[in-house]
């Protein structure tokens, strides 16, 4: 199973990899704050990411890592 991590708090919030997510599975977090107090991008259901990198190769600020 791929696992994707976040460096949540350099994430500004511009929801491009919700975008690009071929499983739609990158959300906004609707209850939790960044340090620059912005709504940071996760993955709830990992166990269905395919490990295809989409959403780390778009995120402008390179929060987002993806493991094989
Ligand atoms: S690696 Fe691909 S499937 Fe997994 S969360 Fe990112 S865009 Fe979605
Ligand atoms: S693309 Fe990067 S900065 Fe934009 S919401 Fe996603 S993780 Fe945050």
């Amino acid at each position: 199973m791929a696992k994707v991590t976040f460096l949540e708090d350099r994430c500004k919030g511009c929801e491009l990899c919700t975008t690009v997510c071929p499983k739609k599975i990158v959300v906004m977090s609707k209850h939790r704050m960044n340090a620059k107090g912005f709504h940071p991008a996760e993955v709830l259901e990992m166990d269905k990411c395919i490990g295809c990198a989409f959403c780390a190769t778009i995120c402008p600020d390179a929060v987002i890592t993806v493991e094989k």
